[in-house]
């Protein structure tokens, strides 16, 4: 895959995790199979009304990207194939979860989003971040300070393999969040942006210098940051204009510092390309682990069930396809 970037600039980490991941459809197959353990095809596409092709596409890449593993399985006295999730897909789940957690926090829409239980506590909650070398809790981007090493924003700045947002299955779907977050993962400026304005790149020309992007691209791009508030323009005309993160922006950083890290630990960039998250308060390269809001404790992935609200009220845990269940039982 990444023979597909730019010749000369070799993606960095994150460049190469958002070719793996920075995808609509990707990150749903991903996400189902988190919450629901799909594993088969036909699953798969009867969950998400994906075409059989645009899926069987993806499934092959999340294989070749080792996120998915084929496994044999019989059915009905015939081979077929199950897709598991491999160790370094599983690493993904705290990423999802703080991906739910800002879409419930910031993005209006009209179905409510499933609830997060911590089964440890037993709490309908939320979730915050917190550093794993010093412990300390909450941590925001503000107590953080982001480094990048010489090298410029192009090598984050991968060509993605697809077309940036699909519409899934319309609004009334609690499951099917995402659109927001594919605005800013799934497009190829979108993330670098991002990024830049995390760094502190505020006014127009250094962010064009900065990303080595046309202008009208970035006018685009800071455009439509504007419109879903994740920007605000903070005065000045046309290149003299300059813009800062909103609260919401700055809240998706839990999102891009689990981005950061699972990319650092799963791919090798050029030297000098990796972005550097440190920890004020310990000096320390920021290492983000997920806590619960209720108790505090540290969230482990098998203590995470997500419950949609149904008829009155009532919460009702997502059903899963449990192989592990029926292993339990036989
Ligand atoms: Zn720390
Ligand atoms: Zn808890």
């Amino acid at each position: 895959m990444a023979g597909r970037a730019a010749p000369g600039a070799q993606p960095s980490a994150i460049g190469q995790a958002l070719l793996a991941i920075g995808d609509q459809w990707t990150l749903l197959i991903l996400q189902r199979a988190f919450l629901l353990r799909v594993r088969r095809f036909a699953d798969w596409r009867d969950e998400l009304g994906v075409s059989e092709s645009v899926l069987a596409n993806r499934l092959k890449e999340l294989v070749a990207g080792g996120l998915l593993s084929p496994s044999p399985y019989r059915e009905e006295g015939r081979t077929r194939t199950e897709y598991l999730l491999t160790e370094q897909a599983r690493e993904l789940w705290p990423l999802l979860v703080a991906v739910w957690s800002w879409e419930r926090a910031w993005v209006p829409r009209r179905a409510g989003l499933p609830e997060l239980i911590h089964e440890t506590c037993g709490e309908r909650t939320d979730v915050e971040i917190g550093c794993t070398s010093c412990g300390l809790a909450p941590v925001t981007a503000r107590d953080t300070v982001t480094e990048r090493g010489a090298a410029t924003f192009a090598q984050v700045a991968v060509p993605r393999l697809h077309r940036k947002t699909v519409r899934v299955k319309g609004e009334d779907d609690p499951l099917s969040y995402f659109p927001e977050t594919f605005e800013l993962l799934g497009d190829r400026w979108g993330t670098v942006l991002l990024a830049a304005a995390l760094l502190g790149v505020q006014r127009f020309v250094d962010l064009q210098s900065g990303l080595g992007v046309a202008p009208s691209v970035l006018s685009s791009r800071l455009r439509r940051f504007t419109e879903l508030g994740v920007l605000t323009a903070g005065g000045g005309q046309g290149r003299r204009s300059s813009y800062r993160l909103t609260d919401k922006g700055i809240a998706f950083f839990d999102v891009f510092a689990f981005l950061v890290d699972w990319a650092q630990r799963w791919y090798t960039g050029p030297p000098g390309t990796d972005l550097r998250i440190v920890h004020r308060a310990c000096g320390e390269p920021f290492r983000p682990y997920l806590r619960c809001r209720s108790c505090g404790k540290a969230l482990e992935r098998t203590s995470v069930t997500f419950a949609v609200a149904g008829a009155g009220g009532l919460i009702q845990r997502l059903p899963r396809r449990d192989v592990e269940g029926a292993a339990a039982t036989g």
